[in-house]
């Protein structure tokens, strides 16, 4: 560490970082330094590397060596270039501390403003400036944060001393607060901290700027920045750096002002100059929602020299970045300035919309557009809407903040918000303004809704990255936080009433309302395509009953990868023909009863090959273990005895017979067809005869894929195998037909892996249940892995979730071996994946890279699936071949 370089400055137009240095300088350090080499009008400063962060947690709060040199250096140069001097009575110098990490986390840590003020440095300011009024409310502002981010006192302390001289004065906002008021609140602030902390407020400045700069370090691990890294996957380890910048001012009088904007509109896409600024005012004020700030186009009226550089300057920095900018600037009297800009978040909408247009620009290529949208964020495209058919009480309304719609009960605390949501409750979080503690409620909550605020407030930005419902500046509500309740003119809403928000138009509305699908068309459409065009994967789904598959097709299934047979015995007039079936004495009876489900199951899957004509669909013969569809208590068993005219005590007794220990092990897959094939002959009887029927009398062709689950010897798959060609045979004698169908199998059994070989010359081809070859693979229950998984993560044993994201190192192992034993015996073997992992895009990669056909996932994830399959493709291109060292075939 000893002749590192620890410090980075910058000034317009001179820069010693860039944006490439994102690692060492953070995002918004990297941003500035690229803004002053371009030559944007930025105040000039200095960045303080996350290396010093990290080795300030790892030596307890010590600093490097040379740093200390280096650090007053800085400052020193900043004086030079201002011609001020920091903590000087008659010309000082100002600085803002920020903080600022390599990923952008808004407003979850901390920052100082107006930092170098004190008794002395404000008399000399305010000879300066001429400007009593702007000095004191600077002070003000700063003794506050200081107390706040530095000291660690509570807020609103500071607050109730500012609300009690207004309501005293009779003032609602602070812009009305004269120079005497401000100098009683300056005493009142300082005496609160005296008797706090039991130290006077620091006025030597330098002391001042080492402090801020350490709770700056500080502020990475406070609770809230730690939630917000948790929920975005940011790793702890990264570290801010500290930001320090010479101040600038929006609060020194009318024509000062300071603003916050995006090129293009976050929420919808559109092409539109989009943000809001306030007159006289400091940045955090924008944010905090207290002041509803005015649309950014009102800034032309108002200083249109300032509007017309703001508009070249941010197109210009939307061409340099080549995407969506959000920025930050402040005008000090009538002098622009860029305080911040790094590539603006958006909901999915916006990101499909500004994808599309900016690739018909040709600012970027079909793959970048491609690369720019996470696969999870497609998952808000599919939010529910307002029906438009339901009557609707629209009792007030607001910004619409973020779209989507949500339905739940009112609660008015982010913690409330987290206890009902534990329990699965719907709820709505209702508040004046959010702040950055309100996080953990806001990702629990169906969404938000806030009284103050707009659209770039608090609750606005962080509910368009959760891709949740929001609502913001809804000033016609008022709350009443102690009796738990808020009102719009006459009405009442209490905690616990039901309301529904539409985050598209800003209604509020009484009661629940239903939603319905979203309709995925337009930019969606084209965009998909570009991803269809490049992917190699296919993508199929997981679908039981036509209404499922309907949905698989319109998201763009190519077929089904999966029909779990067992969920058709579950419908209310099988249930009891299955119980019957299962509570047969002996063979003959028990075909008796499979023969009265034949037909309902025949017509199953003809729903099924209706939605999916021309398709391929897998039809998985059942799977479960049979006491599933027996009762489970004495009282079920007399009520299920009334139904099926069976004894209750034969019910229970034979329900008691087939009770297992580890039923997930137990007579289960293709062990059930082995020791009852007349159930394995009556699902293909219903799947031959349903596809024949279709092609005979509706002319619509369908490609059946029977597939055997939970094999685990060639044998056993030979032994199903068997059956299924005798019963095709003879139902296609019978239809005087022919169609094509296959006979494969799930490998999901780690045997089955081992000898895929031998599996591969019997099969025609391979399905991976990775949901039971995780299981059996790890020896982690289905069932009961929910218990310990959560403290796996937090303690970081696993990175994910082994059922949602594929242990690549481990089970991706079994499955390379699966994958290259099948394909060595039958070199075009088709392979797919069925278990959960296929709908996850992290494991889709992973598909890709090791040259399965295709993945098969809920219908809800197929459009996630065609995008992150296009993106394996380009990132395979851009990074070189797979990273697997190992060859799988094809
Ligand atoms: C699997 O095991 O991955 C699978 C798809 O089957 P199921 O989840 O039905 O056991
Ligand atoms: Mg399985």
């Amino acid at each position: 560490m000893k002749n590192k370089k620890f410090i980075y400055q910058f000034k317009e137009g001179k820069s010693e970082g860039n944006i490439q240095m994102k690692d060492l300088l953070g995002g918004k350090g990297a941003n500035l330094a690229e803004m002053a080499n371009i030559g944007v009008p930025v105040p000039p400063g200095f960045i303080i590397t996350t290396e010093v962060c990290n080795y300030f947690y790892q030596h307890k709060g010590k600093l490097p060596e040379k740093f200390e040199s280096q650090f007053k250096q800085a400052i020193e140069k900043l004086e030079r270039i201002t011609a001020r001097k920091f903590g000087d009575i008659n010309n000082p110098l100002l600085l803002s501390v920020r903080s600022g990490a390599k990923v952008s986390m808004p407003g979850m840590m901390d920052t100082v403003l107006n930092l170098g003020l004190n008794d002395k440095t404000v008399i000399g300011l305010t000879k300066k400036t001429n400007n009593p009024r702007f000095v004191h409310d600077a002070y003000r502002r700063f003794i506050q944060m200081f107390g706040d981010v530095v000291l660690g006192l509570e807020k609103k302390d500071f607050e109730n001393i500012l609300d009690k001289t207004k309501k005293k004065l009779g003032i609602k906002l602070d812009v009305d607060l004269k120079v005497e008021d401000l100098k009683n609140i300056i005493s009142g602030y300082k005496k609160l901290i005296r008797k706090k902390i039991g130290r006077s407020f620091p006025q030597d400045t330098f002391k001042q700027l080492e402090m801020s700069r350490d709770a700056v370090f500080e502020s990475w691990n406070i609770p809230r920045a730690i939630t917000y890294r948790k929920l975005n996957n940011i790793p702890d380890d990264l570290g801010t750096a500290v930001n320090v910048q010479v101040m600038v001012f929006g609060n020194m009088g009318k024509n000062s002002a300071t603003g916050v904007g995006f090129t293009r509109n976050p929420a919808n896409g559109k092409k539109e100059f989009y943000g809001e600024f306030l007159i006289n005012a400091q940045g955090e004020d924008v944010v905090a929602g207290i002041r509803t700030p005015h649309p950014i186009t009102d800034l032309r009226k108002e200083m249109p020299k300032v509007y017309k550089q703001l508009r070249e300057i941010t197109g210009r920095l939307e061409k340099h970045y080549r995407d969506v900018q959000d920025f930050e600037f402040t005008v000090e009297e009538g002098k622009l300035y860029m305080l911040q800009t790094r590539t603006g978040k958006r909901t999915a909408q916006a990101a499909i919309r500004i994808a599309v247009d900016m690739v018909e620009e040709k600012l970027i290529t079909k793959e970048e557009a491609l690369m720019r949208i996470e696969p999870q964020q497609i998952n808000q495209l599919l939010h529910h809407v307002i029906d438009p058919k339901a009557k609707l009480e629209v009792i007030a309304t607001g910004l619409p903040a973020s779209p989507g719609a949500a339905v739940g009960q009112v609660v008015f605390t982010a913690e409330k918000a987290v206890l009902l949501g534990e329990k699965k409750k719907k709820v709505v979080l209702v508040r004046n303004e959010t702040c950055p503690d309100d996080i953990e409620g806001m990702h629990m909550a169906q969404g938000v809704l806030t009284v103050h605020g707009g659209m770039t407030s608090h609750a606005a930005v962080v509910a368009r990255g959760m891709g949740k419902c929001c609502i913001a500046g809804c000033e016609e509500i008022r709350i009443n936080e102690k009796k738990k309740k808020f009102s719009v003119d006459n009405i009442v809403i209490k905690e616990g009433d039901w309301i529904t928000l539409n985050g598209s138009n800003g209604n509020v509305i009484l009661g629940k309302v239903p939603t319905i699908e979203p309709n995925l068309t337009g930019d969606f459409n084209i965009f998909i395509k570009w991803a269809d065009k490049i992917r190699k994967l296919g993508v199929r789904a997981n679908a039981d009953i036509p209404r499922d598959a309907k949905t698989a097709r319109q998201f763009g299934a190519e077929g089904i990868g999966l029909c779990r047979t067992e969920h058709m015995f579950f419908e209310k007039e099988r249930l009891p023909l299955v119980q019957q079936m299962i509570l047969a004495d002996d063979e003959v009876s028990r075909r008796k009863a499979l023969t009265k489900l034949l037909p309902f199951q025949k017509e199953d899957f003809k729903g099924l090959f209706r939605e999916m004509k021309g398709c391929s669909v897998t039809i998985r013969t059942l799977d479960p273990p049979l006491h599933e569809f027996l009762p489970k208590t004495k009282k079920e068993a007399r009520s299920l005895s009334k139904k099926i005219n069976i004894s209750e005590n034969k019910i229970w007794t034979k329900s008691q017979e087939l009770h297992e220990f580890n039923p997930m092990l137990g007579h289960r897959g293709c062990r059930l067809g082995i020791t009852y094939p007349e159930i394995t002959e009556m699902q293909v009887k219903a799947v031959i005869s349903a596809a024949c029927e279709l092609l005979k009398k509706e002319k619509i062709k369908v490609f059946p894929e029977i597939m055997i689950p939970l094999v685990g010897h060639i044998n056993e798959f030979k032994n199903q195998k068997n059956v299924v060609e005798r019963i095709a045979n003879e139902t296609m004698k019978k239809y005087r037909i022919k169609i094509k169908y296959l006979i494969g199998t799930m490998i999901e059994i780690p045997r089955a892996v081992v000898t895929a070989d031998e599996i591969a010359a019997e099969a025609d081809f391979f399905s991976f249940g990775t949901n039971d070859l995780t299981q059996m693979g790890m020896g982690f229950s289905r069932d009961d892995a929910g218990k310990f998984i959560r403290a796996y993560l937090e303690r970081k044993i696993f990175k994910a979730d082994p059922f949602q994201t594929l242990d690549k190192e481990g089970i991706g192992q079994l499955v390379i071996l699966g994958i290259q034993k099948g394909r060595k015996t039958k070199k075009d073997l088709k392979i797919g994946i069925c278990g959960e992992h296929g709908g996850d895009p992290e494991s889709i990669k992973f598909c890709h890279q090791v040259k399965m056909d295709y993945v098969s996932c809920s219908p809800y994830r197929v459009p996630i699936a065609r995008l992150a399959a296009a993106q394996a493709v380009i990132e395979a291109k851009s990074f070189g071949k797979s990273s697997l060292s190992v060859s799988v075939g094809k």
